[in-house]
């Protein structure tokens, strides 16, 4: 490493941050965090016990009344705060995300803006929660509608985004008055504990907000949500962990948003502007090397267009820079780990042993980290594996059709309901196909969707809740309605 990385890892701090203060997890166990494009380990964070957890869970209730209680506006100055502090600190922390998670700096910078954004909206939507007063339709009695915060709200939050996600969660619990126990993913843990020394700064009290890292999520998990003093789960990850979470809260009724995985169809038309869709294109794939749940999974393309289509996008991908994310010019750095590599290169393999051909890209390259060529392949059936599956990869498909109806079925023909992305330069074609759509987002000539200010979410297998927008904060908010009897 070099010696900055070294300072920037140095900085964070590598405990359980419980009740405002750093600890050590019982009997000081700790594991490592490895840098994917070198392969070699950068530190090690506090392994949290189940005993650890519920530490946090008793500081986080500990906390509740009194955050509950505080003013909308010193809860939005605090939030406000915290953006700045990150805006201000988005070197080391776009630093400290690429180290541990291998995005390019360029655009660990952006999800560090992004993340921060989340901060800002809900920051501004703290002072907006609203109530309602009517009058009853017989007229006799008042109806009187107020939001209440939820309570201790837990957070499990994936690898691939280390920043964003928890802020995505955090800046409308804590504009809504919830406390926090944040369990990052055993990947990325630091830009999560980083995120605690900033809350700290900007004027958290203590025990609002607890981070706790370890080695056996499904333990402290269940511990937690087995434990009356919780009131909400909110999770980002896999479909599968999402499953056994949700069926978990479940059993106690917890209030729960899950976002889950996705497989994007990118549909193309025939009266598209081509150019723009290849470039949108490039965003829908090859943001965070297509280590997103919005990435483009399934480039469905009218067969009028697909050859052009396909060729300039494998000739914009084989221009692409693959390398660790910490030099300038690189544009692709490593997937996470070598289950990741091992899963696209069999989605590759068995699409082509299915007839499909290989544009560009198509290998691994394990010199030195988990790198994974961009790729372009063509011919590639809807019934592959690499079609039902998500790649989470480089690796763009391109599956061809021939009218709108069939794009649609293509399109929908998924378990997953994340997000799709729609080209045309006709409006009623773009307004009727959305409409088929079942998903919970759609970028119309656009390439990427996401947006501190606008409700984030899927259907079917991807989840349900929303993330962003107005709608974020409701998921930290209980609805009570008090009936008036206003002539007593
Ligand atoms: P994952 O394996 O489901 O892990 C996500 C989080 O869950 C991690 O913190 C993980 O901890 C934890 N976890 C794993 N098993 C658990 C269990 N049995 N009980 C409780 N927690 C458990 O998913 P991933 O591979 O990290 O992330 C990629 C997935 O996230 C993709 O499917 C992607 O589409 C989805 N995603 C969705 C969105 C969205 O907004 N819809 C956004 C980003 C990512 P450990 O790290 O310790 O295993």
């Amino acid at each position: 490493m070099a010696l900055g990385e070294v300072a920037v890892v140095a900085k964070v701090g590598k405990g359980l941050f419980i009740g405002g203060k750093w600890v050590d997890a019982v009997g000081g166990k700790t594991f490592s965090v490895e840098d994917p494009s070198t392969r070699s380990p950068l530190c090690e964070v506090a392994d949290a016990s189940i005993e650890d957890a519920l530490a946090a869970l008793d500081a986080s209730h500990g906390a509740f009344e009194a955050w509950a209680a505080t003013p909308p506006r010193y809860r939005a100055e605090i939030i406000r705060r915290a953006y700045e502090i990150i805006m201000a600190r988005s070197e080391e922390l776009a630093l400290i995300m690429t180290l541990e998670m291998g995005k390019p700096l360029a655009e660990a910078r952006g999800e560090v803006a992004y993340a921060a954004d989340f901060f800002r909206w809900f920051a501004e939507e703290a002072v907006r929660i609203d109530g309602r007063f009517y009058v009853a339709p017989d007229g006799n009695s008042r109806v009187l509608t107020m939001k209440q915060p939820v309570g201790v709200a837990y957070m499990i939050t994936p690898w691939n985004f280390p920043l964003a996600m928890a802020t995505r969660k955090m800046g409308p619990a804590l504009a809504a008055g919830a406390t926090v126990v944040l369990k990052p993913a055993e990947q990325t843990p630091l830009c999560s504990l980083a995120l605690a020394s900033i809350l700290e700064e900007a004027g958290l009290p203590a025990g609002v907000v607890n981070i706790i890292t370890t080695s056996d999520p499904a333990g402290v998990s269940e511990a937690l949500m087995n434990d009356d003093r919780l009131r909400k789960v909110s999770f980002t990850g896999s479909t599968e962990v999402g499953k056994i979470l949700a069926e978990r809260a479940g059993r106690r009724l917890l209030r729960v948003s899950m976002e889950l995985g996705g497989n994007a169809p990118f549909i193309v038309f025939d009266d598209a502007d081509i150019d723009l869709a290849v470039g949108q294109a490039m965003i829908a794939k090859m943001r965070n090397m297509g280590e997103a749940c919005t990435s483009a999974n399934r480039f469905l393309v009218d067969s009028k267009i697909a050859s052009e289509f396909s060729e300039k996008l494998a000739d914009r991908m084989s221009h692409l820079n693959v390398g660790r994310g910490t030099e300038a010019d690189t544009n692709v750095g490593p997937l996470i780990d070598q289950a990741a590599i091992d899963k696209v290169t069999s989605l590759v393999s068995d699409a082509v042993a299915n007839g499909a051909a290989i544009l560009t890209g198509g290998r691994a390259n394990l010199d030195d980290g988990y790198f994974f060529e961009p790729t372009v392949i063509v011919g590639t059936s809807s019934n592959s594996a690499i079609s039902k599956n998500e790649i989470f990869g480089p690796v763009a498909s391109v599956v061809t059709f021939n009218d709108e109806a069939e794009a649609i079925d293509l399109a929908n023909g998924t378990e997953y309901g994340l997000v799709a992305y729609v080209f045309t330069n006709n409006l009623s074609r773009g307004l009727r196909v959305i409409e088929a759509l079942k998903t919970g987002m759609v970028g119309l000539n656009q390439g990427l969707v996401s947006n501190a200010a606008a409700p984030f979410g899927g259907v079917k297998d991807s989840g349900f809740g929303r993330e962003g927008g107005f709608e974020g904060i409701e998921e930290y908010l209980d609805l009570k309605y008090v009936a008036i009897n206003h002539r007593a």
